[in-house]
Formats: structure tokens, sequence, C-alpha cells
């Protein structure tokens, strides 16, 4: 069985949507899981925000606006007037609950079930636009099976089982439909994978049902080997291993959710990235196979870093020291990335800050505490291994013109990563392309 990923502007319109039917082969058997249609988080984002504001009316302003989008949206896609009532129907009942919210007191939990709204608006809608058609399918309440844990981690024993039973009661339907990107929580209320989280949902089906095959359908052909967004010049990448594609989407290669990569590496489902404008392009096909020796692969980046550095003399020559000091990170589950020592101190970086005033607090006992914000992580990938040679000065030689903070070699064979202020990442970018490529 495979599955299937639709991203936002692969459902983006009702042209689009309709065109899905070029790429899926209805009668095969497959999930298919689609985000919702392009803007529309960021639009559910928005109106949340205004909710959590106390602005009713920039509230209903947004919501109007989004309904009028939705209205345009159904009457392009159904042909019939019954395939259009159904469509109406549909968006009624979720902007009236959207709209609900204006009387009740917003906390995150609403915010949640507000931001959930678009996956379950355009799944249904592609179900109806298939019916309308007479194509057989089956929605998949992602609610009833996708489920994370206290500390936000992905529970795939409890997803195989409720997805597997779903699949046995549905065994005389080859063709399902599921949202991607939302979930329940460990107190059951619904909740979602983070931005972009519909890739990591695709990846957490494949690796649940032992999936042949995970394709992530897209605006572009597969992996480049830069930001797309910055760097004229990319070039798409055929073959990638799981561990270069989990560090390009860890590091920040918006294409691939940052988790994405590990459920489909567990399980060792291949990931295919396609693209829904260009769907005989080869894209990028991720596997265990797919590393391709002696040469640097992607470039990366990731924006939103602090930089900590903990500077004292207690470390020198003591042990026990390092540990003391992730204690901290942990105690506040706070993930450290990078990380550098020397004698006397040591520097790593975070992404998350929501607990780094109590970090800084508890770090200041071991002696003087140095943070830096708007840091950038620049990641590039390849084959590094303990018998190549030369790219460090590569790297290093493409950057010599901007200040580095922080460098890091040899923690993986595959990366060598740079720390540098956010300003100059598009330099940095452009030139380890020029430099490496
Ligand atoms: P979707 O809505 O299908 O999930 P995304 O916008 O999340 O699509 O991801 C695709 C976009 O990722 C591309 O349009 C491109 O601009 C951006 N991108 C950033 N880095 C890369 C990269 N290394 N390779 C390809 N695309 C990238
Ligand atoms: N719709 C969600 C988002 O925009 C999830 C996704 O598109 O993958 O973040
Ligand atoms: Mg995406």
């Amino acid at each position: 069985m495979k599955v299937l990923k639709f991203g936002g502007t692969s459902v983006g319109s009702a042209t689009r949507i309709k065109a899905l039917l070029d790429i899926i082969q209805p009668q095969e058997r497959q999930i298919v899981v689609l985000s919702a249609v392009a803007g529309t988080t960021n639009a559910l984002v928005e109106i949340s925000q205004a909710f959590g504001s106390g602005d009713k009316d920039k509230a209903a302003e947004l919501i109007g606006l989004l309904y009028d989008k939705y209205n345009v949206f159904i009457s392009e896609l159904f042909a019939t007037d019954e395939g259009y009532q159904n469509g109406r129907g549909l968006i009624d009942y979720h902007f009236n609950l959207i709209e609900s919210f204006s009387s009740h007191l917003f906390t995150p939990t609403e915010e949640k079930i507000i931001l959930a709204q678009g996956e379950l608006i355009s799944t249904t809608l592609f179900h109806f636009h298939l019916t309308e058609l007479g194509i057989r399918s089956k929605l998949l309440p992602a609610l009833d099976f996708m489920k994370i844990d206290e500390d936000n981690e992905p529970k795939i024993d409890f997803i195989r089982g409720q997805l597997n039973e779903l699949l046995l009661q549905s065994s005389d339907h080859n063709f399902f439909i599921t949202q991607g990107y939302i979930c329940r929580n460990a107190f059951g209320e619904i909740d979602n994978l983070r931005r972009g989280g519909s890739d990591y949902t695709a990846s957490l089906i494949g690796a649940a049902i032992g999936a042949d095959e995970v394709q992530i359908w897209t605006d572009i052909d597969g992996m480049h080997n830069n930001d797309p967004r910055v760097v004229k010049g990319t070039a798409p990448i055929a073959n990638l291993s799981f561990d270069e594609a989990a560090e390009l989407a860890y590091f920040g290669a918006k294409i691939l959710h940052p988790q994405s990569v590990f459920p489909a590496q567990r399980y060792n489902v291949p990931v295919r990235i396609l693209n829904t404008m260009e769907p005989k392009a080869h894209g990028t096909l991720i596997s265990k196979a797919g590393a391709t020796k002696g040469i640097v692969r992607s470039i990366a980046a990731k924006d939103g870093i602090t930089a900590i550095r903990i500077h004292s003399s207690r470390m020198l020559l003591a042990y026990g020291f390092l540990r003391r000091v992730f204690e901290v990170f942990e105690r506040y589950k706070t993930p450290i990335d990078m990380i550098t020592t020397s004698e006397v101190a040591i520097s790593l970086t975070i992404d998350e800050t929501k607990y780094l005033p109590e970090i800084e607090k508890e770090l200041l006992d071991f002696g003087s505490v140095e943070i830096d914000r708007d840091q950038t992580i620049i990641c590039v990938v390849g084959d590094f291994g303990p018998d190549t040679h030369g790219y460090a000065s590569r790297v290093l030689d493409a950057v010599k013109h901007i200040p580095v903070r922080m460098i890091s070699y040899g923690g993986s064979n595959y990366n060598i990563s740079l720390l540098l202020q956010t300003e100059n990442k598009v330099e940095a970018l452009r030139s380890l392309h020029n430099r490496l490529f």
C-alpha cells in the first residue's frame, strides 16, 4: 500500500484538486493525506490571534474573507447542484464552528480546534468531489488514530492499532483519504504536529502500516541542493539517504517537516518527493541506499536560533560538568541542537526559548552566561566520513568574509554546521553554493 501526501499548493484551488486525479490511480489501494488549502492555516492562525487578543471585529472580518474564498472554491469545484450544496453545507458547518469561538474564553485549546479546520475541510471537499465523479473513497478521521503523548511524541503503536482497525472495518474500500497535521494529544484534545506537519502524518502512517512507499507531492521537483527561495540555480537531488534527508529537514529545508524523516527511516519506508505541477519529473528518492560517496549533497539553513555560552573555570579538568549543564536543559524540556566546547567554556544552541529565563538563572550557578539571539544554523550535508578530506576547509573558505560564531564538524559523517548571525544567512548560502557546487 502507498501513502500519498499532497501539500497546500497541490490542493490550493479547484483546478488543482481536479488535477489530483491525473496523479492518483483511484483503483489502487492507498491512503491519501491532504494538507489544508494553501493559505488557510496562516489565515486560521491570524483569526486565532485576533480572538486571543479580544479583537472580535478583526476576527469576524478575517473569517468573512476566508469564507468568501471557500465560497468561490466550491462553486468552481462542483459541477452539480447537489455537489455544490454538499460543499456549501460543509463550509457553513466549519465556519459556524470557527465563529462560535467569539463567545468563548480563548485558550490554546480553542486555538488548536480552529487550526484543525483547514485539513478537515480540504479532505471532505476532496471526498465530495470524488463522490460527485462516482469514485468511491473513504474518509479516515485522523483524530481517531493520530495521537501524541505528554512530550508531543507520536504514539506509533496506538496509531498502528487504530489505523489497522479502521482499515479492516472498511476492507471493501481501496481509496482512503485522511487529514495531515492534526492529531489528539495525551488529554484527548485536538492538537497538531506543528506547522508543515502533514509530511510527518504521511511518514507516521507509512511507518505504522509498513507502506511500500510514502510520496510527498509538493510544488517543486524534489529536494534541492540549496534553498531555492534564497539562492538562484539550485538543482534537485535524485537520491538521498535517510540520514542525509533527516539532517536537511531538521536543519531547515522547508520542503520537509523537521521530524518527518525519522518514522520512515525507522521502519525503512522509502520516501519520494514529487512535483504535482510536473508529475513525470524524477524528484527525490529518500531511502537506505541513497547516499553518494565523496560529494557535498545539499545546504540548508535554520533560523530562530539562540546561542548560549557558559564560561566557568570550574570546568577545567572537572568531570560531570557537561552532565550538570545538560540536566538544566532536560529539566526544561529544551532540546540542544549544536554544541562546541573549550577547556573553560561551552557554547550550545537552542531554538525553543520558552524557558530561557529559567535556564539562564540556573546556568548562572556555573559561571558567566552570554546569550546571542537571531542566529542561524547553516548545515552542509554530504559524505564527510573519516577517509575524506578537504571539505571543512572549502566550507570555511566560502564564509571567510562572514563572522562565524560556532562550527560543528565530526558529530556525524554527513554534516558540517556553522552558526552565524541571521543577517548574514543569505550571503553565506549564496557563497557556499558558488564554492561547493
Ligand atoms: P507543501 O505545501 O507542499 O508542504 P512547502 O511550502 O511546505 O510545500 O515546501 C515546498 C517549498 O519548500 C518549496 O516551494 C521551496 O520554496 C521550499 N524549499 C526550501 N528549501 C528547499 C529545498 N532544499 N529543496 C526544495 N524546496 C525547498
Ligand atoms: N496546513 C498545515 C500548515 O500549513 C500543515 C501542512 O501544510 O503540512 O502548516
Ligand atoms: Mg510543507
